[in-house]
């Protein structure tokens, strides 16, 4: 099924990847409603239509249903049985099945190596003696993290041969959720993989993109990465048989660790455009959130070359307050999200340098 162009496309979150879907869907003739639990949310800047409370209202999700053609999300982290109630009234693309894979570590984790993709080594933590058990077992070289709700590092405590692995335990515990030892991977790079699935399987992948992270956070990203054919294939590979094993119509971003032995290791991945394919928007003929768009409404995917390397950077906290300078600048494509208020850490923009 096709949405015809005059018809509303829902996005559920209300961040800068809603705001660029938002401009995609327009530029292809389409109207979005944005459905936010937050005021400030910078897509609401950019809709056509708006609904904003809480994503488990139900009768927010009825209005919001009664008011689209289809349905799609720019977020992991909303509760699944919003989700799973939308899907079974409305078209929504992609479906909820990797959205519930994807909030939980471990099945998460799980999923992949099922489908016969590396992993690093990781167990479910139940108690503190599970976690001094599995500590010793990873040479306590290990991160322990919340299986859900944890995104740019939050939710993460390092396990080392010097610390008092109790006291970070009882730190943990106060998520009240669940929790994951990984064995810490001493990468050489992290890469990521930006693809997308049509309703017709049709599968599309950018190249694969070098990523720096401090604190847990993106903060650049180098498209291509600097790496061999043979890792750019791999990767590729590791892709399509991640996105065609989940029976995924949309945008799918995949991260992974390239280790020491030249392993590619799948970090996690999110059923969503990716701040690490940004890049995309200002260096290829179609981006990922024309991709996410076409594929939502139907429409085949569409050729991932790039036109010109690039680097993106983002803009955290503080860092906003050199937009303009940056905007000055020729061939730096800057992306101001319009997000009210600096925070520490919250991601207020992103530019990309590009290398025609
Ligand atoms: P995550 O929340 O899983 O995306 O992790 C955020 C960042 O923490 C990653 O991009 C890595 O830089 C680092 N990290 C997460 N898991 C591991 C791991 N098992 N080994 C080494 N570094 C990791």
């Amino acid at each position: 099924m096709i949405i015809q162009s005059g018809e509303i496309i829902g996005i559920i979150g209300g961040g800068q990847l809603a705001r660029m879907m938002c401009f995609e869907a327009h530029k292809l003739g389409y109207k979005t409603c944005i459905f936010s639990n937050t005021s400030d949310s910078p897509a609401f800047y950019v809709t056509d239509a708006k609904i904003m409370g809480d994503y488990s209202d139900i009768s927010l999700i009825d209005q919001f249903i009664d008011m689209v053609s289809v349905v799609t999300f720019e977020f992991e982290n909303l509760p699944y049985k919003t989700l799973e109630y939308i899907e079974k009234r409305t078209l929504m693309r992609p479906s909820s099945k990797a959205l519930y894979i994807s909030q939980d570590r471990v099945r998460e984790k799980d999923f992949i190596n099922q489908l016969g993709i590396k992993t690093t080594n990781y167990q479910e933590i139940k108690t503190l003696h599970d976690l001094k058990d599995t500590a010793a077992t990873y040479d306590y070289n290990a991160l322990l993290k919340t299986v859900q709700l944890g995104y740019d590092g939050k939710g993460q405590f390092s396990i080392n041969k010097n610390c008092d692995i109790e006291t970070i335990y009882n730190q943990a515990l106060q998520s009240k959720v669940p929790l994951i030892l990984e064995k810490k991977v001493n990468f050489i790079k992290e890469l990521s993989v930006i693809s997308a699935r049509d309703k017709d399987g049709n599968i599309a992948c950018y190249n694969a993109v070098e990523n720096i992270h401090q604190d847990g956070i993106l903060r650049k990203t180098i498209a291509p990465a600097h790496i061999s054919d043979d890792i750019e294939q791999k990767a590729q590979t590791i892709a399509k048989e991640l996105i065609a094993g989940l029976d995924y119509i949309g945008v799918l971003s995949i991260e992974f660790f390239l280790d020491e032995n030249k392993n590619l290791l799948v970090n996690e991945f999110a059923p969503r455009p990716h701040n690490s394919g940004h890049f995309s928007i200002d260096a290829c003929y179609h981006n990922q959130f024309e991709q996410s768009i076409r594929t939502t409404i139907g429409l085949p995917v569409m050729p991932t070359n790039q036109h010109s390397k690039a680097e993106m950077i983002n803009l955290i906290g503080n860092d906003i307050l050199k937009a303009e300078e940056l905007s000055k600048k020729p061939f730096v494509k800057l992306h101001n999200y319009d997000k009210k208020e600096i925070k520490t850490n919250r991601k207020m923009g992103h530019y990309t340098t590009i290398f025609p």
